[in-house]
């Protein structure tokens, strides 16, 4: 048993990171111990866990366990958790009831809790003391280690926490079964050393390192010879790619390099507009497969909340920063992530909110009102604005921001655009995909689109999607 620990999980050292290419194998005690077995997956978060996801589906699937979209159905069932917010948590906590419901009338079934959740302290204490049931809680340093965990369990049913707070280590060479035949997500750091005082990110996610140039290149072209068209570069903060590493290559290097691969389309989240250079910028604007798009959060139109909450720019340098990229890239679109009710907003500090918006006008905006995080430095901080209060100002800004993410779409009614169908629309007999600039599209297609960047005629836009129809028929 290995509970985490939150102050350990604080340390940064000077230690370069390890990187382990092979750590992830399959004991001869489970080879195929999924033969003739379900396994279901709920994933919470953002995208950095559905590509965790992504890599616990291959390793199941190595046990020859098959995949069920229905919990009911399951043998394993697995939980891969966020820890961002308080509704994430709580979301967690509900499905928890769910499963303990099914464990108690199949004793068989195992369970298996994993993701940042289960990296604080508080969470996997709970799990030890109260939800004894668990069968398997790890950490999101150590998924690779998820058939020892299994033939553990196969030997011995008793709880197995093993949760790591530690900087962390590269991993190569994990399995993965991807979710789409034609975008991939491909990771190319881990963690984050930026400790924003709201968030719980580097406490739970480790120091930030990222990998080699070459495995990353290797990558994306395995990913071109399987036929997939586009790949986003996945981490916390990429434009700080490489920074770790101490070879003078960074984040415009790479960009570059993925571009010469040749692949169809290429993204990248999260930006921090701290690390994003003017060099990163000219490739963007260099390469026709680098998207003209950039998810640029600001968190804040104050400079004071900004301070308060580490984020190391003010509002002036990110306007100065969205204008040169808009200068580069007049039709660039720019989405952002915003928080209210930070401790001690003011009406001030959020009035400076709207106004950045107001003149930014971003493409989208993600809004969330501000979650004490345990262990935080802003769990800390006085925080005297009512829930009520807070509430409102979500509600003002995000009337704000739809309008203008409607203004921006509006621009598209009538225009040709370049978008990749990727999937069955929500809307029946339509198809789906999103333009270079991140626009999603419903098109009225044939399903032998799928898989291919066409030219879309847009015919009408809502805040959220576009429809369009096809210009080949
Ligand atoms: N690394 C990214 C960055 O620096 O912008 C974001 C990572 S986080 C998964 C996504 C967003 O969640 C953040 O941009 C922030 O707006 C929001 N967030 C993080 N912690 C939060 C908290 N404690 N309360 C409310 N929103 C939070
Ligand atoms: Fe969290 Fe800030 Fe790191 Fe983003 S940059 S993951 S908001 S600490």
């Amino acid at each position: 048993m290995n509970l985490p620990n939150l102050n350990d999980a604080r340390i940064r050292t000077k230690e370069k990171s390890i990187i382990k290419r092979d750590d992830y194998f399959v004991p001869l005690s489970v080879k195929n111990i999924g033969f003739n077995k379900k396994y279901y997956i709920l994933t919470y978060g953002c995208q950095m866990n559905v590509h965790d996801s992504e890599n616990i589906s291959a390793i199941m699937e190595d046990l020859k366990y098959c995949k069920t979209l229905d919990m009911d159905k399951a043998d394993v069932i697995i939980l891969n958790t966020c820890a961002i917010r308080e509704n994430a948590h709580n979301k967690v906590m509900g499905m928890l009831g769910r499963v303990k419901h099914l464990r108690e009338s199949n004793p068989n079934i195992i369970t298996v809790f994993c993701g940042c959740m289960a990296q604080e302290e508080g969470i996997s204490r709970e799990l030890k003391d109260k939800y004894k049931w668990v069968d398997i809680v790890m950490g999101t340093h150590n998924i690779h280690k998820l058939p020892i965990y299994l033939s553990n369990i196969n030997e011995d049913r008793k709880q197995d926490i093993e949760v790591f707070s530690i900087e962390g280590d590269i991993i190569e060479g994990i399995p993965v079964k991807r979710d789409s035949k034609y975008k991939a997500w491909v990771n190319i750091m881990y963690g984050c050393d930026k400790f924003c005082t709201y968030c719980i990110v580097p406490y739970t996610r480790g120091k930030q390192r990222s990998r080699l140039p070459e495995d990353i290149i290797n990558e994306v072209n395995n990913l071109i010879k399987d036929g997939y068209n586009e790949v986003t570069l996945l981490g916390q903060n990429v434009n700080a790619y490489g920074k770790d590493l101490d070879i003078n290559y960074g984040m415009a290097n790479l960009l570059e390099d993925v571009a010469k691969t040749g692949i169809d389309r290429i993204r990248f989240v999260t930006s921090h507009p701290w690390d994003f250079t003017t060099d990163m910028i000219k490739i963007i604007a260099k390469y026709d497969n680098i998207m003209p798009y950039i998810h640029l959060p600001i968190q804040s139109g104050s400079s004071r909340i900004l301070k308060l909450m580490n984020r190391r720019y003010t509002k002036e340098e990110y306007v100065s920063l969205f204008n040169k990229i808009r200068e580069y890239m007049p039709n660039c679109s720019i989405s952002t992530d915003i928080i209210v009710g930070f401790p001690g907003e003011t009406e001030e500090d959020f009035q400076d909110t709207l106004d950045i918006v107001n003149m930014l006008k971003f493409d989208l905006a993600y809004t969330f009102i501000y979650s004490p995080r345990e262990g935080t430095p802003a769990s800390k901080m006085k925080d005297d604005i009512s829930l009520d209060t807070k509430k409102k100002r979500l509600d003002k800004l995000n009337k704000l921001v739809n309008k203008y993410a409607l203004m921006n779409n509006k621009k598209y009614i009538d225009k040709v655009v370049k978008v990749l169908i990727e999937g069955e629309s929500l809307k029946k007999n339509k198809f789906m995909g999103y333009t270079d600039t991140m626009k999603l599209v419903n098109v009225s297609c044939d399903k032998k689109y799928l898989g291919q960047i066409v030219d879309v005629k847009i015919t009408d836009v809502k805040t959220w999607s576009m429809d369009g129809v096809i210009c080949d028929d």
